[in-house]
């Protein structure tokens, strides 16, 4: 078994890759951190708040395994005492200490620390596997035994995957997009407040359009063997917060290169990343994106958890009237497994199987 580290693993992300990693057939966790706050606690103490409430989020158990764990303080952890670190803190800390471990220990990060570095893939499953082969520069640079391979944004996982066949098939000159997005995404530390989120919608996240208008274009983007020439079409974003509490929902408008129906899109998405699961990685589902036509769906609370969310559900995909070339259409993906967790595991699985080569 390959020994994992989670670190974070107080959060919101760092309680579903546990969830993820339980009983899984090639990771094994075997050291926690997270802040000084947790440290010197086993992981069920450390869950508990002040109040006595406990901070356990996802609905599946907390394994009595797990909780006994000690929580050690992340910026103490020796990264040479595991073969990979899962690294789910916050951006800030994680630019100080991920550089740390890469030195002789493999990172895989939800936090955005080195997504817009120039030798750093921001890889998602199925979509651009090839961009692997930058970590070799960016170990070689930086003189890393180990590397840094971040995920995405959340809010763009499923955006970005609905977005592929697309581009593979007739091309993107430009997209518009509004983001529905849950709760859970701003994580637990602080986290929302009931009083601003109860019957209520944001209009606002910081930081969050920034990220949204850029990744994307670097994820479909081209290796260059070098580097990575970002995908050269733009987006504009809004970005919402809306009392769900997980599943991120996207109204999307794309302007193609070339005429595309609503039937052609359709067909293309469906028969999008047979190949990537057929791969036999633990945490890939059966298809990377479901279509349906129920003009009702997708709903968060219905579709989130299609493919143990790992699948994005796209629906009402209909031609645009004012656009030329203009497509339209939801797309809805579960934020903390695809667009966290559970995507930056299946990334380690790929990165396990098809780059160290350890399985
Ligand atoms: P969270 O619930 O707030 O958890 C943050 C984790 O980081 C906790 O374990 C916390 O430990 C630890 N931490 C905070 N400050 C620290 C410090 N100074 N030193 C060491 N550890 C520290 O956040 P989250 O939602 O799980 O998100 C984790 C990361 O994933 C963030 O970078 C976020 O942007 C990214 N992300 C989140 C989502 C999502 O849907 N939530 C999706 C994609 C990416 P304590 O409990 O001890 O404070």
């Amino acid at each position: 078994m390959i020994k994992v580290a989670i670190i974070g693993a107080t959060g919101i992300v760092g309680q579903q890759a546990i969830v993820t990693l339980t009983n899984h057939p090639w990771f094994q966790i075997t050291k926690l951190a997270a802040s000084a706050r947790s440290a010197r606690k086993t992981y069920g103490e450390a869950l508990r708040e002040a109040n006595g409430a406990s901070r356990w989020w996802c609905p599946e158990e907390l394994p009595a395994s797990v909780a006994q764990l000690p929580v050690e303080n992340a910026a103490d952890f020796d990264p040479t005492t595991v073969d990979l670190i899962f690294s789910t803190l916050d951006a800030g800390v994680a630019k100080e200490l991920e550089p740390k471990w890469a030195q002789t220990t493999p990172v895989v990060s939800t936090a955005s620390a080195f997504r817009y570095e120039d030798d750093t893939p921001i890889l998602i499953g199925g979509v651009n596997m090839d961009h692997a082969a930058l970590i070799k520069v960016q170990q070689e640079r930086r003189g890393w035994k180990g590397f840094v391979v971040p995920k995405s944004n959340c809010t763009i996982a499923g955006l970005v995957v609905s977005l592929k066949p697309i581009l593979d098939n007739f091309g993107v000159k430009q997209v518009i997009m509004t983001s529905l997005q849950a709760m859970s995404g701003a994580g637990r530390t602080p986290g929302l407040s009931a009083m601003d989120m109860t019957e209520n919608v944001v209009p606002y996240i910081p930081g969050e359009e920034p990220k949204v208008e850029t990744e994307p274009q670097k994820i479909l983007g081209t290796f260059t063997g070098e580097g990575i020439t970002h995908a050269p079409f733009g987006i504009t974003a809004t970005c919402t917060r809306v009392p769900v509490l997980d599943g991120h929902l996207v109204a999307v408008f794309v302007q193609t290169e070339k005429p595309c129906t609503p039937e052609a899109a359709k067909e293309a998405m469906v028969n999008f990343g047979k190949d990537f699961c057929q791969l036999g990685l633990p945490s890939a589902p059966d298809q990377l994106i479901a279509v349906t036509d129920d003009p009702f769906r997708p709903q968060p609370r219905m579709d989130r958890d299609r493919g143990d969310g790992m699948t994005v559900t796209v629906g009402r995909l209909r031609q645009d009237p004012v656009l030329e070339n203009g497509l339209k259409y939801v797309c809805l993906s579960h934020n903390t497994k695809l667009g966290a967790a559970k995507g930056a595991i299946q990334t380690a699985e790929y990165l396990v199987k098809y780059y160290l080569k350890w399985v």
